[in-house]
């Protein structure tokens, strides 16, 4: 893993909570950007070493809906970047950690990403994503 990559944070509404993290961090968000695929718009912010990203849900099948649901608003998730995502999903997947993909997906912020199941590391949500290139 080279790095923590960004912070994934459930929001109900990025629009209430855009101007909030501009606050917070004292810093704009530089992007927002819809993934369809699994029902999130999402907001990023910089912040030195690693982003922020807040995640809102486009419909209720979306698992952010879920998880704000179940848990409410607050961290979803934890990225690590990856220098190459197969090979790092090779060797989690053989040393027992569940993958969520098998394969890996587009993401936001021009990324490839794999989530690995809270249940395999002890109940944090991982992502690992590599720079699409
Ligand atoms: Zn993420």
């Amino acid at each position: 893993m080279l790095k923590i990559e960004h912070l994934g944070i459930a929001v109900k509404q990025l629009n209430n909570s855009i101007p909030l993290f501009e606050q917070l961090l004292n810093t704009p968000c530089y992007k927002t950007e819809e993934v369809a695929s699994e029902g999130v718009s999402t907001a990023f912010f910089q912040t030195g070493g690693a982003k922020i990203e807040l995640l809102e849900a486009t419909n209720e099948a979306s698992p952010i809906a879920k998880f704000i649901a179940k848990k409410g608003e607050g961290i979803h998730h934890i990225a690590f970047e990856v220098e190459n995502i197969e090979a790092e999903m090779k060797r989690l997947q053989a040393l027992g950690f569940e993958l969520l993909n098998e394969i890996p997906k587009n993401g936001a912020d021009n990324k490839l990403v794999c989530f690995l199941h809270p249940k395999t590391t002890n109940g944090v949500l991982v992502e690992l994503c590599q720079e699409k290139r």
